[in-house]
């Protein structure tokens, strides 16, 4: 077969769970949630099914849903999008960036990402002919450096991506980046993709800083978010995005023919569990007590925590322990410890390994305390 993705094998989130799964490994490398989703959510899911809703939703998505994701925008980053043509619910946030790329990304064209970033994004871009160009971000503390973006812009750039809270690092972007993305792109035609999906889970009073909070922005951005995420259901596969209407119109002539619409019940119940704004609202300090709880438990372990900001992963230095590779590391330690982690060199373009692993914390005390006690015996 002549591959059109030879360097690509099966995805690392696959592999740990797999090995988790075989050697009995506590999981904490894929990242999901181990505790159930809001009983009255899986009611309404329910309620809908029985209720004879189990056809074709409309392609954009139940406008109902629709109209409560405006709410929610509209609520969090004070504004709001047009729900008839700006917003489309999708198989998960990655038939949203895999819908978003097909249908604005052609061969040639330049996406600027973050290095490290999520595993797919490089595979989707390639898929289109496309070339995906890493920016480092800093050492310390996974921030953007504006000027090496800057440095990065040819005028095959057709896009920059972005993630906050960012899915390895934990780092979130300030107020202060979205002025500079404001900066370096305006007066030209580069779309931004924020990759939000962490949206609703930053910690110690933290905001999140949507690309859509800004008006220069949003007429170029393409934003993604899951409910996976927010509601605890990844198994669900519910995303969404929001674009501007010309965009929009693009990225929907791809969904249509790629996954075509979602789960119809589930739409109509998300959009009755957003109308209570609490709902989403306690997540972050949910999760900020876990990680917490999490950080206190390793606290005499000799695993170094790299503070997170954002999202449900915690990065740890383990170098104190062992000068193995990190996919080796993570390999032994789920084999013989019973702990698994993702290794993070492979969310680098060129695999480097500083001896990181992540830590997937969106788990039960239980677990967590568990996972904890083997990783102190280090
Ligand atoms: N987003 C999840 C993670 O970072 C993985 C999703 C997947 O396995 N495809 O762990």
């Amino acid at each position: 077969i002549n591959s059109k993705l030879p360097n690509v094998g099966t995805t690392i989130f696959s592999i740990m769970s797999k090995m988790a799964n075989d050697h009995g490994a506590i999981n904490l490398a894929q990242g999901f949630p181990d505790f159930p989703v809001s009983p009255q959510l899986i009611d309404r899911v329910h309620h809908y099914m029985k209720q004879g809703f189990n056809q074709y939703a409309p392609m954009p998505g139940v406008p109902v849903l629709r109209k409560a994701i405006a709410d929610k925008t509209e609520r969090c980053y004070g504004w709001r999008p047009n729900e008839d043509q700006e917003i489309t619910v999708t198989c998960g946030a990655i038939e949203a960036i895999n819908s978003t790329i097909s249908a604005l990304i052609h061969a040639g064209d330049e996406v600027i990402i973050m290095d490290p970033a999520y595993d797919a994004y490089e595979p989707i871009i390639n898929l289109q002919g496309a070339k995906a160009i890493g920016v480092p971000l800093r050492k310390t503390d996974y921030s953007i450096d504006w000027q090496a973006v800057e440095s990065k812009i040819t005028d095959r750039t057709k896009m920059i991506m972005i993630n906050s809270p960012h899915n390895p690092s934990g780092a979130i972007i300030s107020a202060d980046d979205l002025r500079n993305l404001e900066m370096l792109t305006s007066g030209t035609d580069i779309f931004i993709l924020s990759d939000e999906v962490y949206e609703h889970i930053l910690f110690d009073g933290d905001l999140h800083q949507s690309v859509l909070r800004s008006e220069e922005l949003r007429n170029r951005s393409i934003v993604t978010s899951s409910f996976g995420k927010t509601f605890h259901a990844t198994g669900w596969r519910m995303g969404y995005l929001v674009a501007p209407t010309g965009i929009m119109a693009e990225v929907r002539k791809v969904h249509q023919y790629n996954t075509f619409t979602i789960h119809t019940a589930t739409q109509y119940a998300i959009a009755d569990y957003l109308a209570d704004a609490s709902n989403y609202e306690s997540v972050a300090p949910m999760y900020q007590q876990k990680r917490d709880f999490f950080l206190n438990k390793m606290a005499s372990s000799k695993f170094k925590p790299i503070p997170a900001k954002g999202t449900y992963f915690q990065l740890m230095d383990f170098s104190a322990i062992s000068d193995t590779g990190d996919v080796e590391f993570s390999e032994w330690m789920t084999k013989e410890i019973g702990v698994a982690t993702i290794p993070m060199s492979v969310f680098y373009q060129d695999k480097q390994d500083n001896k990181v692993l992540r830590f997937c914390f969106a788990k039960d005390e239980e677990t967590l305390a568990a996972a904890a006690e083997k990783l102190c015996a280090l």
